[in-house]
């Protein structure tokens, strides 16, 4: 190895550490296995509330800088939506980095399940972005710690989806002075799995419907199902509306997007929806637009796993999901009574439960 190559090599494990120690992440995993090609990385990020649960999630990274800054940034997320949800669980995810459509074996999930069950417990996977239920069978069968196995759980869009309709009905509460949808002009951005159960129960209380998604077949499924009106991709930001759900892709809320942004609240499912959170969760205030933190209103998702995990009842996963609204007013309320960003006053609840827990 020449000079140059250990000081590159010395430079990224600082970087790496650097990246811990800001972040605040208790340990990550580096998993490497020429023989079944897995290339993964699996960060803990705080286990204060309890084992560290996040998905796993399989994406071709354009280069490793990229797939470890996702795993630390996604596992810090999983903290602070698993605190605010009250569950007994901390934050962590994992990345595989590889081509989810050519690079998936039963070898590379058997090997990925290995390392999972090295760190004995302190984190429990499940599916994201690219991994299938059928994919977790071969981590199961070297791991007990896998949730959203075939079978168990199941679909987790259901529960998501009733926990940002919860959302939404305290946002409208805060701003509106009343939680009823009827007759609301709502936007829904993407109408795959969450977002075809949301517009299921928009539909249910009688609000005026407008979606779009990338997907023709599944666009007019919904539109035809629903009663929906069709918008384009990038007319929705323009939609005389009363609410925005972002149910397709994050950082939609943007420089590019706020200015068009008509709408009285946001509230969806889709993860980190502020491009920058200190910036536009700002924006969004100073235009009195009320946003409905995305981590905690899309939550019904990891309740479903951690009642997989424990072994609750679905009604009492319901009922959790339920309570997004009471947290929603509180999280609303708060943000108002202290002159800050919703997202903020969120960060601070769920700081504040980890803080009290690690006394
Ligand atoms: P999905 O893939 O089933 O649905 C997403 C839909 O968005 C698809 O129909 C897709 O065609 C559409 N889409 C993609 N780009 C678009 C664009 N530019 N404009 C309009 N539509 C577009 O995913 P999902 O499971 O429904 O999840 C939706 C969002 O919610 C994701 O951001 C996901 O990370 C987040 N989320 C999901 C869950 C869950 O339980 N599934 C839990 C928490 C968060």
């Amino acid at each position: 190895m020449d000079v140059q190559s250990i000081t590159d090599v010395k430079d990224n494990n600082i970087q790496v550490l650097g990246h811990m120690l800001d972040m605040g992440h208790e340990q990550v995993l580096f998993c490497n296995d020429p023989k079944s090609g897995l290339k993964a990385i699996v960060a803990v990020h705080n286990t204060v509330c309890g084992p560290a649960l996040g998905g796993t999630r399989m994406w071709q990274y354009e280069n490793e800088e990229h797939a470890l800054k996702d795993v630390l940034r996604l596992s810090r997320g999983m903290t602070y939506k698993n605190s605010i949800s009250n569950l007994n669980l901390g934050g962590g995810k994992a990345v595989i980095i590889g081509d989810s459509r050519k690079d998936k074996s039963k070898d590379l999930f058997k090997r990925f399940g290995k390392f999972v069950d090295s760190l004995n417990g302190n984190y429990i996977t499940a599916e994201d972005v690219g991994i299938s239920p059928a994919d977790m069978v071969y981590v199961a069968q070297e791991t007990q710690h896998v949730a959203g196995l075939p079978g168990k759980s199941g679909d987790p869009s259901p529960v998501t989806a009733y926990g940002v309709y919860m959302g939404m009905k305290a946002a409208s509460k805060v701003q509106f002075g009343n939680d009823s949808l009827e007759g609301k002009r709502i936007a829904v951005q993407g109408v795959g799995h969450v977002g075809e159960y949301l517009v299921e129960h928009l539909s249910k209380e009688g609000a005026k419907l407008f979606i779009s998604d990338i997907h023709e077949p599944t666009l007019s499924h919904v539109a035809t199902k629903y009663g929906a009106e069709v918008v384009g991709l990038d007319d929705i930001y323009d939609l005389d509306m009363d609410i925005y759900a972002p149910c397709a892709l994050g950082a939609t809320i943007n420089d590019r997007t706020l200015n068009r942004l008509k709408c009285s609240i946001v509230a969806g499912a889709a993860n980190n929806q502020l491009e920058d959170e200190f910036v536009h969760g700002e924006v969004l205030r100073g235009k009195g637009i009320t946003y409905a933190p995305d981590y905690l209103i899309n939550a019904g998702g990891v309740m479903n796993c951690y009642a997989e995990v424990v072994g609750l009842e679905r009604s009492e996963v319901m009922k959790m999901a339920e309570n997004i609204y009471n947290t929603t007013i509180e999280i609303i309320n708060y943000s108002r009574k202290e002159g800050i960003p919703t997202y903020l006053a969120a960060n601070r609840k769920a700081e504040k439960r980890i803080a009290e827990l690690s006394a």
